[in-house]
């Protein structure tokens, strides 16, 4: 990975956007800094000028872990396209999702709450988001054994889900649905986007790093952790300055 904020970076970066350019965004630990309490989470005031700044410019979109409802919430900006769930919620021309996997998501927390040892499921909080169902641990008082305790029991899980761990918190996505890969393609196609950037921080938005298409310009936030992204930021804090630049970029069209 290369840095953003490095002569190569920039270079590629100017290179690339354009007047056709979709500019897609997670929103936990991308747009807005990781907090102890996921329900606190705000977006930096300089990072919400910026978007506000950026939608007014160009096509603009979040695709989150968080449901539709909930990030709408968090955000204080509209951009064009807001897709929920991990890319299976809120994405144009798809119908919304079928009752048959909310029933499977439903079914996979009937059967946690059986399968788990009371230590285990003390320390677990679901999140049951229609379509996907979230377990964080992060506040368990030994988030290790935990982790290994849901990890065991998901194993057992039917039908099996789509497992995408991230930090402190295990995913399970039904098989087959759309990721934010097949989401951000998509919204291209709606939006005649020919290109797209797009800049997340977790294991679920390697779904869009790992498409390694010359289209999109992949961007991570932090190190800490191997990525298929093409680029990377040091971390959240250079968010703000990165949408600065995208806005300077554009004006300069
Ligand atoms: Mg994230």
């Amino acid at each position: 990975m290369i840095e953003l904020f490095s002569d190569t970076g920039m270079a590629e970066i100017e290179r690339f956007v354009d007047a056709d350019t979709l500019f897609a965004f997670d929103l936990d630990g991308t747009l807005a800094p990781i907090v102890d309490d996921p329900t606190a989470i705000e977006l930096p005031g300089p990072v919400l000028r910026s978007l506000t700044t950026l939608s007014r410019l160009a096509v603009t979109a979040v695709i989150t872990g968080r449901s539709r409802n909930d990030a709408l919430a968090k955000l204080g900006f509209q951009p064009r396209y807001l897709v929920g769930n991990h890319g299976m919620e809120g994405l144009p021309g798809v119908a919304r999702p079928q009752q048959e996997l909310q029933g499977q998501v439903a079914g996979w927390h009937q059967q946690l709450n059986r399968l788990l040892a009371p230590q285990i499921l003390s320390g677990t909080i679901f999140e049951q988001k229609g379509c996907s169902l979230s377990l964080h641990y992060r506040h368990a008082s030994d988030p290790r054994l935990v982790h290994a305790g849901l990890l065991a029991a998901i194993e057992h899980l039917e039908p099996t889900p789509r497992r995408v761990g991230g930090k402190f918190v295990e995913n399970l996505l039904p098989q087959g649905a759309p990721h934010k890969g097949d989401a951000l393609l998509q919204l291209m196609a709606h939006s005649g986007c020919s290109k797209a950037l797009f800049v997340g921080d977790d294991e679920t938005d390697e779904d869009v790093f790992r498409l390694h298409d010359p289209r999109i310009f992949s961007i991570c936030v932090g190190t800490e952790r191997t990525s298929a992204a093409d680029f990377h930021l040091r971390d959240q804090a250079d968010m703000a300055r990165t949408l600065e630049h995208l806005i300077n970029l554009i004006r300069s069209l």
